[in-house]
């Protein structure tokens, strides 16, 4: 068991989990390699840096500054969170393990799925959470929007409520060496989704159309909105919202840098990282 997993290993993972490492906690950083920082050219903003440096290059640093002080990084993709009374455990592609606390450093979240009719049948038979809204639809002929791995791990938990689960890749492939196999799947690009009350059918660019009970969206790599959405935690505006311990309303998960807005930069995400690094450990040793 883990006293902390953070996910991503951005500015604001690393820099919080240099700071619970050092409050003597056994902390776990699951993140894969695109971060906002690797995208940035050139930064000349960034204290302690005399010539500007790529973010490729302060992405590395930080990744060897961590492994340094034995701090243990998995290149991972988490695919969901759950919450057992007191401990969650944290799901990737590859593997599963248990964390007292979870620090969310995901970053910035990605813009939904940008297909036609989409926001306005958001909650009328467009869902984000599987595991949530999976039971309204037992039975029904299901649809997951969706081509990595989130996508396939949300289709099997819809497959527990109906046998009739379709994923949708949008035009997309699905990764080569994937960790479950599916069948089930149809390529063509999404044109719109349609429907009356609610959403009722999918229609591809080629006109082919395809009758739906349900939608679930599931688009990418699951980003911070995803998870607040599994676990109800409070959003502002697509960010998530912490207190002055950069604590969720979820006691126990804690959020830093992009994905709780305000400056989208280097210093605030580290700033963030570190700030709840000291309050995770005061938590996890009930000071
Ligand atoms: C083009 C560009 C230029 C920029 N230039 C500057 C600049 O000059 N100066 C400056 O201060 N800032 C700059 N920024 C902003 C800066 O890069 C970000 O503010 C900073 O990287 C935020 O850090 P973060 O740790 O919050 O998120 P990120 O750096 O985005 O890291 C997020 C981490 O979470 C991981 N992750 C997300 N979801 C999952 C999942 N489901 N499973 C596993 N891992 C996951 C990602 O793979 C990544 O490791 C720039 C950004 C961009 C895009």
């Amino acid at each position: 068991m883990y006293d902390c997993i953070i996910i991503g290993k951005g500015p604001a993972g690393i820099s919080g989990a240099i700071y619970i490492s050092r409050s003597n906690l056994k902390v776990l950083v699951i993140g894969k390699d695109d971060t906002a920082l690797k995208k940035a050219h050139l930064i000349e903003n960034y204290y302690g840096f005399e010539n500007p440096i790529t973010g490729e290059e302060l992405f590395e640093i930080g990744i060897k500054q961590a492994e340094k002080q034995n701090i243990e990084i998995k290149n991972d993709e988490v695919i969901d969170i759950k919450w057992n009374d007191n401990f969650f455990t944290v799901i990737t592609v590859n593997a599963e393990y248990e964390a007292k606390t979870i620090l969310l450093a995901t970053g910035k979240s990605r813009n939904s799925a940008n297909i036609n009719g989409l926001k306005e049948f958001e909650g009328r038979g467009i869902s984000y959470c599987a595991i949530c809204d999976g039971f309204f639809y037992k039975n029904k002929k299901i649809a997951v929007i969706g081509s990595g791995e989130y996508a396939l791990h949300e289709a099997e938990i819809l497959k527990n409520i109906s046998d009739d689960v379709t994923i949708f890749t949008n035009g997309r492939e699905l990764p080569q060496n994937r960790s479950i196999e599916v069948t089930n799947y149809i390529e063509g690009k999404i044109d719109a989704i349609k429907g009356k009350e609610k959403a009722s059918k999918i229609v591809l660019e080629d006109n082919t159309e395809y009758k739906v009970d349900g939608i679930f969206i599931a688009e990418g790599t699951a980003s911070s909105v995803d998870f607040a959405k599994k676990l109800g935690i409070f959003l502002d505006n697509n960010n998530i919202k912490v207190d002055e311990n950069m604590q969720t309303n979820i006691p126990g998960i804690y959020a830093a840098g992009d994905c709780t807005g305000g400056l989208l930069q280097i210093s605030k995400a580290v700033y963030d990282g570190a700030k709840s690094g000291l309050s995770i450990a005061k938590k996890v040793k009930n000071i």
